[in-house]
């Protein structure tokens, strides 16, 4: 079943309240949920500090909590655990995501800002539907839900004092920038 924008909004805000949850864990601001029938089956965020593991990107918690669960996973429905499956995240998937997601057949990938770095929906490479691959079907990814709201929560975290780091550097005198150019 086809979401609506206003459904498109509302999802956006749960993944969104998962990259605050991030925010203020000390995480690099990156939230999302999993969708099915309208239902969110998974809500994760970024971990990557408190596990000390740089795969634990807000994506691979949420589907190793899909994949925990046998009633979220029912035998023989498709092959693909994430059919019928739509991801919304604050952040576009990056090359590892994306690939992990291609592999676990998810429908269809909507999200805030590009990835300029990493992304791989499109911001560097388009893993979802540019690579030819012999058994994993392509996704559609679509960008620029509560685009601004993403960039925002990210630079908001990034002017903000860093106590675990190793040598803090001083950003007192950094500033939230509030103008968002367009894509
Ligand atoms: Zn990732």
């Amino acid at each position: 079943m086809a979401a609506n924008t206003g459904e498109h909004e509302k999802f956006m805000a749960e993944a969104m309240a998962m990259a605050e949850e991030a925010l203020a864990a000390g995480e690099v601001p990156v939230g999302c949920i999993f969708v099915r029938e309208n239902t969110i089956i998974a809500k994760a965020r970024n971990r990557t500090n408190e596990l000390r593991n740089a795969t634990r990107h807000a994506e691979l918690e949420a589907i190793d909590e899909i994949m925990a669960d046998p009633a979220l996973t029912p035998p023989g429905s498709s092959g693909y655990p994430l059919a019928d499956t739509t991801l919304y995240v604050t952040v576009e998937p990056c090359i590892m995501c994306a690939s992990a997601l291609r592999q676990m057949g998810i429908k269809q990938v909507l999200y805030g800002c590009s990835n300029d770095r990493f992304g791989g929906c499109g911001g560097v490479i388009g893993i979802n539907d540019r690579l030819a691959h012999p058994s994993h079907p392509p996704y559609e990814a679509i960008g620029g839900y509560s685009r601004e709201d993403a960039i925002l929560i990210l630079r908001r975290f990034y002017v903000t004092e860093n106590s675990n780091a190793p040598t803090p550097k001083s950003k007192v005198n950094r500033v939230l920038k509030t103008e968002i150019l367009p894509p």
